[in-house]
């Protein structure tokens, strides 16, 4: 019986040992201490055994079970060391591995025009002014000679808050406010540029939101020829030296005489192409003598006072200068479409 026991603790011993994950010891753990295992059989025979020897065979097969389970004990424990440690040194931090590029963003090619557009004016004298986004309809409309049931206001429908509350639909605001700051007294010379609304459709033409920048010039004896002169010397540093404009003949209610300007056409030369429609010239923007009325209605005395004023869209001088054929480009993120303005 002795003998027995003792060659079933070695081949156990010797098992365990030789296990090398969980599952083989639980294998050895079930065979050896199991209700069907040798020592339960040992255990079970001892009824054939003499009084003297029962309890000395009895205490030796308690003996070797112990020892069997501290042994299957320590070697699980020992398994799960290893494997915790060879997990820890598989997902240890390499700090060789290349790091994730940061993705340098650029200027937005409407802030590089509002830039270029503000340094060249600011060149010629003229300080920025800005206003608020959200306008009373006192400021958008009527203090530009635009009264509530005037029919021009239909170009301009706007997103309302209240009936007196609106979405600016254009950045003349900012040059009425700006007059009425200066109580009357002259000179005023500014540009405004900055976000205005409208209700309308977005096409490749058109969106409910998008960028002016307009220009205000109060003096005593201001005449067209200083407008020529200023929105001359803009398109040329704009454009390019070689580009020439005229003045048509337009309508806008808070100017008088009101023009629109053109510019030659950059890719026929002023010969007459496709993008021009053959006439050779290409329309940038609206200008004017400021309007008497709008004049006295900001505090300036329209005896001692005149002044012109201009306004052109971001989004059209963008378009134009880049070759940018749909106005949506600007407005959907499309980051394809804006990393062609890294070296702007
Ligand atoms: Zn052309």
């Amino acid at each position: 019986m002795k003998e027995t026991l003792e060659a079933l603790l070695q081949e156990a011993l010797g098992k365990i040992e030789a296990a090398e994950d969980g599952r083989a010891l639980q294998e050895v753990r079930v065979s050896y201490l199991g209700k069907k295992g040798p020592i339960t059989e040992v255990l079970r025979g001892m009824g054939k055994l003499s009084a003297e020897e029962r309890p000395k065979v009895g205490q030796m097969a308690n003996e070797v079970r112990d020892e069997i389970k501290t042994k299957l004990d320590e070697k699980e424990q020992a398994l799960e060391d290893i494997r915790v440690a060879k997990q820890l040194e598989e997902q240890k931090l390499d700090v060789t591995m290349p790091g994730r590029p940061i993705e340098k963003g650029t200027k937005h090619p409407l802030q590089a025009v509002v830039e270029e557009v503000e340094d060249i004016f600011i060149g010629l004298g003229f300080s920025v002014a800005e206003g608020p986004e959200v306008e009373t309809d006192y400021y958008n409309f009527e203090a530009l000679n635009l009264p509530k049931d005037h029919p021009a206001r239909d170009m301009q429908d706007s997103f309302y808050f209240t009936e007196e509350l609106l979405l600016r639909t254009q950045t003349s605001p900012v040059q009425a406010r700006t007059m009425e700051a200066h109580n009357g007294v002259g000179p005023v010379k500014v540009i405004c540029p900055g976000r205005v609304f409208r209700r309308d459709n977005d096409d490749a033409t058109h969106s409910h939101q998008f960028m002016q920048i307009e220009g205000l010039y109060i003096d005593h004896n201001v005449r067209m020829s200083d407008l020529r002169g200023v929105l001359d010397s803009f398109v040329k540093r704009f454009f390019g030296e070689n580009r020439e404009i005229r003045l048509r003949p337009s309508f806008f209610p808070f100017t008088e005489p009101s023009v629109e300007v053109d510019v030659t056409c950059a890719l026929c030369g002023g010969k007459g192409c496709r993008v021009c429609k053959q006439s050779g010239w290409i329309e940038v923007l609206g200008a004017g003598m400021v309007h008497p009325k709008v004049l006295g209605m900001s505090g300036f005395d329209s005896n001692d006072y005149s002044g012109f004023a201009f306004g052109m869209g971001v989004e059209r001088l963008a378009m134009l200068k880049y070759g940018i054929d749909d106005i949506r480009h600007f407005y959907t993120n499309d980051k394809r479409f804006l990393a062609q303005f890294k070296r702007v």
